[in-house]
């Protein structure tokens, strides 16, 4: 009998044989990367249903030396999640919401709840779960946090991190632990709930976690400014901070991204519409109209529009923003996408600096993103068998990088490094950090078995 074979038929004795699938279910060999051709490959791909069957199949693939490839909706930007042989370990059964208690502003859940979910249990029940990442109808919880995502809220709510107070991990070789619980504040020991949070699924698997929520703002009010250029929109932006304002969300797109998802927006806009910038005003409802007043009046100067949707346009409209990224790999079919983050003051250069390297590699380029977190998807366009372009694009981000770093940045303010980015961590890190992040691996994974190729 083959290793796989043989993997095959233990792990079917913890789950069940309909609960492993070949390796070659295609469903489970990619993520968003699929725009850039990304394809994984594995040995098979297998569906626990709780968190002592996740560890049996970690202690299963342990003891053979065989790798583990946790999987969450498979959204992820970076390939984090596409094998490179292995087991694909998927958590989409887990998906009990273990408790809820509203008064008390917490929820545990597994992993393989939907992000939607989420959000839509805490606002039937007037609270929010503010990480808000774009998929969030695929993306599960326990990917949210492997990846620490963020989202346009995060501006003002902070990233997934920030919501979660307690975490339940299969550690290698197969041991279930607690990191922190249902409580608000733990300064015991060493804050290891955090170092889980981001770490991409190569220290742990997380197979529950409790989230914290907040009583929802009875008003949120989105503001919309229209500019004909960056340089114009880049003002407003710094007006904005500079008045000391705080929106929940302060956003932008570029020419080419209104050019490419502008056919959507719910509303007619200006032919010479260069340069979007959103912003949106929360609080109750007086708190809410006062901020939106001063928003309005600092994106005013220099804006060709301005749009306030009503309440009732405010889901729609936001519906489009999360949108936007779907109707740029639309453009040319697809899209090598980066997620640089930069000081705040740095925005327009690094804007300015994308469509340069477009026109260097002969790439159509462009950009939309978080500005108040100063956090840039930086995109270049491609046709999806141009293996040409896609080398360009690869050397244009590359450049893109070093940009960032230069400017007192980072690499992915969001999606994490996976697959596509492993190089670009090195021209961050030092040596001294290296070694660091290499010996935090090794005691958590010492055999290199958990998602292996990843991150590092
Ligand atoms: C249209 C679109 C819009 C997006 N918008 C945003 C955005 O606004 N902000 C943002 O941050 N991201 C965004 N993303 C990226 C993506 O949705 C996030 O990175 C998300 O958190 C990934 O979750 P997932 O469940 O799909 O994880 P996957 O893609 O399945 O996996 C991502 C990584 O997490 C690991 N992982 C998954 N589940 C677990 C687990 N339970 N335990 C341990 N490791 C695990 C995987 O091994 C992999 O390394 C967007 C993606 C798309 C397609």
């Amino acid at each position: 009998m083959s290793n796989v074979t043989e993997v095959s038929a233990d792990l079917a004795k913890i789950v069940g044989a309909e609960h492993v699938l070949p390796g070659s279910t295609a469903h489970y060999l990619h993520d968003a990367t699929e725009a850039r051709g990304l394809l994984g490959f594995a040995d098979c791909v297998v569906l626990p249903e709780t968190v002592e069957q996740v560890a049996e199949v970690m202690r299963c693939c342990y003891e053979r030396s065989i790798p583990i490839v946790p999987r969450g909706g498979g959204t992820g930007f970076a390939g984090g999640c596409v094998p490179q042989g292995g087991v694909v370990l998927s958590l989409e059964r887990l998906t009990k919401v273990r408790a809820f208690d509203p008064f008390s502003w917490k929820m545990h859940v597994e992993a393989g709840v939907p992000t939607g979910r989420v959000h839509r249990l805490a606002r039937e029940n007037g609270l929010i779960f503010p990480p808000d990442p774009g998929a969030a109808e695929q993306s599960q919880i326990g990917g949210n946090i492997a990846t620490n995502a963020g989202g346009p809220h995060a501006f003002k709510y902070g990233v997934t991190g920030a919501w979660v107070t307690g975490l339940e991990v299969v550690l290698p070789p197969g041991n279930i632990v607690e990191f922190g619980g249902p409580f608000r504040k733990d300064v015991a020991g060493y804050d290891l709930k955090s170092l889980m949070i981001g770490s991409e699924g190569t220290l742990g698997i997380v197979t529950a976690a409790w989230l914290k929520l907040l009583p929802a703002p009875e008003c949120a009010l989105p503001v919309i400014a229209c500019y004909a250029d960056a340089a114009s929109g880049c003002g407003a932006l710094e007006r904005v901070l500079g008045s000391g304002l705080v929106p929940a969300a302060l956003e932008y797109l570029d020419a080419g991204t209104i050019a490419a998802s502008g056919g959507a927006f719910p509303w007619p806009l200006p032919e010479q519409a260069g340069f979007m910038v959103i912003a949106e005003a929360d609080g109750t409802r007086a708190e809410a109209e006062a901020l939106c007043e001063e928003l309005r009046e600092a994106l005013g100067e220099d804006a060709l529009e301005l749009y306030s949707p009503s309440a009732r346009e405010t889901e729609p409209f936001w519906r489009w923003r999360h949108g936007v990224s779907i109707a740029v790999e639309a453009a040319l079919g697809g899209k090598l996408s980066e997620d640089i983050v930069v000081p705040f003051e740095h925005v327009g250069r690094a804007i300015a600096a994308t469509v340069e390297l477009g026109d260097r590699y002969d790439l159509p380029a462009l950009s939309w993103g978080h500005a108040g977190d100063g956090n840039l998807h930086a995109t270049f366009l491609l046709a999806p068998d141009d293996t040409a372009a896609l080398e360009r694009a690869d050397a244009a981000a590359r450049e893109l990088f070093a940009l960032a770093v230069e400017l007192g940045g980072s690499v992915s303010g969001e999606h994490g490094i996976g697959l596509v980015k492993r190089d670009a961590l090195s021209s961050l890190a030092d040596g001294t950090v290296r070694s660091l992040y290499a010996e935090i691996k090794d005691i958590f994974d010492p055999a290199g078995l958990l998602n292996p190729g990843k991150k590092l």
